[in-house]
This record gives C-alpha cells, sequence and structure tokens, in this order.
C-alpha cells in the first residue's frame, strides 16, 4: 500500500474502498451493481437520506438547513453563490487568501459588485489577511476556509454582521465547528468527504429569494431543494461512496475524535519541518493547515533527491502544487498517522545522508 498525500482527490479509507467495489460488483446483494440502479429506486432513495442524516448528525446542522448533493464541484458554487445570493444593484465581500478564492470572487463579478476587504496576495498568500472589516451592507461575505495549494486555515470564523458563505471543500468534515455560524457552506466531495463528483451544499433556507432575476433550473438552490438533490439524475456512485465515507467517520467517533487525529498528524509533521534544519515550513505558523502542510527544503537541489526516496518508500503525492513549488503533504481525515510517520522518518533518514 502507498502512503498516499495527495491534495485531491485524496485519500479515501482503505474500508470504504473495499465496501465500494462490493457495491460495484453487487449492492446490498440485490443482485445489480449500484452503477446500474435507478435514481428513483428505494435502494438509492435510502442511500441519499442515509447520506443526508449522516452530514446533519456530524456536523450537527440545525433546524432550517438543507443539505444537497450537487454537481460541478466547488466551481460551480463559485458561481451558484452569486447567481442566487447577489443581487444585481448590491455587492458581496470577499476575502482573498488564494487562488480558489479568487476563482469565487471572479465569477461574483459576473452578477454583481464584488469588495476585496482582504489579500494575503501581495506574499504569495502565506497568511490569512485578519486586520479587515466586513461591511454591513454587503449581501454575503465570502470566505475560504483552508487555502488547499498554500497551507493556510483559518483557525477561528469572527462573527460576520452579514449572512457569511465559505467554502469548506478541503477541511469539511476535520474539525468542529458552528454550522449556524454560516448562511452557506459548500465543498467538492474529494478531499474529505468521498469521490470527484459530487459537492455538499449546506444552505439556510431563508437566505434565498432575495434576488430578482431569473435562475436556470439546474443553477437554482431552490429548484434543488425542491428536487430533494434529484432534480436530475444524481451522482449515484459518489453519493454512495460519500455515504459509506461519512459512516467510517461516524464509526470512527466522528468529527470531534477525527480532529484530535488530525491534530496529533499535524503537530508531528509541523514538528519535524520545524526541528530539521532542511526543511521549512511556508505559511505562517499561526496559520498553518492541519491539512495541507506546505514546506520546501533550503537547499533546492534536495528537493529532486528527496522526492526520490519518497517515492521510494512509496510515499506519494507530496508534490507542491505548481505556483508554490516545494512539498505538499496533505493529511486528510483518511490518512493514517502511520504514514505520517513514514513522512517523518524519510525526511529524517535524508538529513542524516545529508548531513
Ligand atoms: N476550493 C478549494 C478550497 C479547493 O481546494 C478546490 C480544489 O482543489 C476547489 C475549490 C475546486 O474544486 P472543484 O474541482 O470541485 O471545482
Amino acid at each position: 500500500m502507498k502512503h498516499n498525500f495527495g491534495a485531491g482527490p485524496g485519500i479515501l479509507p482503505h474500508e470504504v474502498i473495499k465496501q465500494a467495489s462490493q457495491g460495484v460488483i453487487d449492492f446490498n446483494g440485490i443482485g445489480l451493481s449500484i452503477l446500474e440502479i435507478s435514481h428513483r429506486s428505494a435502494e438509492f432513495e435510502s442511500v441519499l437520506s442515509e447520506a443526508i442524516k449522516l452530514v446533519k448528525e456530524l456536523l450537527q446542522v440545525p433546524e432550517g438547513y438543507s443539505v444537497l448533493f450537487l454537481q460541478g464541484g466547488a466551481s460551480q458554487q463559485f458561481a451558484m453563490v452569486p447567481y442566487n445570493l447577489l443581487p444585481e444593484n448590491g455587492k458581496a465581500a470577499y476575502l482573498e487568501t488564494g487562488v480558489w478564492a479568487n476563482k469565487a470572487s471572479k465569477e461574483a463579478k459576473y452578477f454583481g459588485e464584488v469588495q476585496t476587504i482582504g489579500s494575503s496576495k501581495e506574499s504569495n498568500f502565506t497568511y490569512i489577511p485578519k486586520d479587515y472589516e466586513v461591511p454591513a451592507d454587503a449581501a454575503y461575505f465570502h470566505i475560504t476556509s483552508n487555502n488547499t495549494i498554500y497551507g493556510t486555515q483559518m483557525q477561528e470564523f469572527k462573527p460576520s454582521p452579514v449572512p457569511m458563505v465559505a467554502d469548506m471543500s478541503s477541511d469539511i468534515f476535520s474539525r468542529k465547528f458552528n454550522v449556524a455560524d454560516f448562511s452557506l457552506i459548500y465543498a467538492g466531495a474529494q478531499k474529505n468527504m468521498g469521490p470527484a463528483g459530487v459537492t455538499l451544499v449546506i444552505i439556510k433556507d431563508d437566505i434565498l429569494g432575495k434576488v430578482n432575476r431569473k435562475i436556470p433550473a439546474m443553477f437554482n438552490y431552490q429548484t434543488q431543494i425542491e428536487g430533494g438533490s434529484m432534480y436530475n439524475t444524481p451522482p449515484v456512485f459518489a453519493v454512495y461512496v460519500s455515504m459509506l465515507t461519512l459512516n467510517w467517520l461516524k464509526a470512527k467517533g466522528g468529527v470531534e475524535a477525527i480532529e484530535k487525529e488530525n491534530n496529533a498528524k499535524a503537530a508531528a509533521l509541523y514538528r519535524e519541518i520545524d526541528r530539521n534544519s532542511l526543511f521549512k515550513g511556508v505559511s505562517a505558523i499561526e496559520d498553518r493547515s492541519k491539512m495541507n502542510v506546505c514546506f520546501v527544503m533550503n537547499n533546492p537541489e534536495h528537493e529532486k533527491p528527496f522526492l526520490k526516496l519518497c517515492d521510494d518508500k512509496g510515499i506519494v503525492g507530496i508534490k507542491g502544487h505548481r505556483s508554490v513549488g516545494g512539498f505538499r503533504a496533505s493529511i486528510y481525515n483518511a490518512l493514517p498517522i502511520t504514514s505520517v510517520h513514514v513522512l517523518i522518518d524519510a525526511m529524517q533518514e535524508f538529513a542524516e545522508k545529508n548531513k
């Protein structure tokens, strides 16, 4: 088995992959594959309702919110959010913490005025801006809770005077947070929830209906809520594997239990980065992500041979994003701490050989 530190699609629990393979061959012993059952069948309806129930349970979603499983990835949400929430003559506030936040605000500009109220662009997004004021007349305030490419993460969510919208693609289900602080949360599944192809949206029902424009059905949250995420054929397999992954998380003790494991994994890896003189972290210490650990080597010539050593040890997916360089170890929920120790051992072995 490899040690999969890939950023996205990220690692899935091995047990889930085994269960999903069985479901492909014969779903729950019904003599049909999950790939060929009707999305209107009682079998799939129970998969979808179980997945929704698990989201509500694991995140303690309060009353008044709808849980949707949509398609189009988080990238489609970049457009759906302003399409549904930003009035033509209104404005929205965005916090610019990386490429994804940037792409989100770019889409919003098609629909209304966008005010970037804080940015760390000048430092290539190595920190989270904290010195910002959310305008009280904005339709909503958009944040990216974890910046997958740069390895920064918002450690707390300051209360916002206007509805808060969060892209939680790369840290949802990894730590506790209060859903009630947000009016809309979205996340592509392919990090902590399941395979690529489905996107989770948690939306407070009362924020809808405030824009006058006509919205095509597939882009309209109201249509999707009314259709129970089945306005059209849903991504049956991706929803199924998400349900299995959420069940796995529940059996592990839920978000609180996984957060403890995630804290331990991140602490061990950052400790080694700070201790080992060959390596250096790239993001501001107080904003360090517990999901994507980005680091470089003090001597860039060491990077290729270190990558080779990792490869020899079955460590995959740690090459940094092309816009940052160096390394990025994504330590999502399903990555066991033993894999983190294999990486730490490789760092120590490399340092020993290159004294
Ligand atoms: N937002 C964040 C924080 C991401 O990490 C990603 C992808 O990695 C995206 C958005 C884009 O997601 P998708 O590919 O599902 O559109």
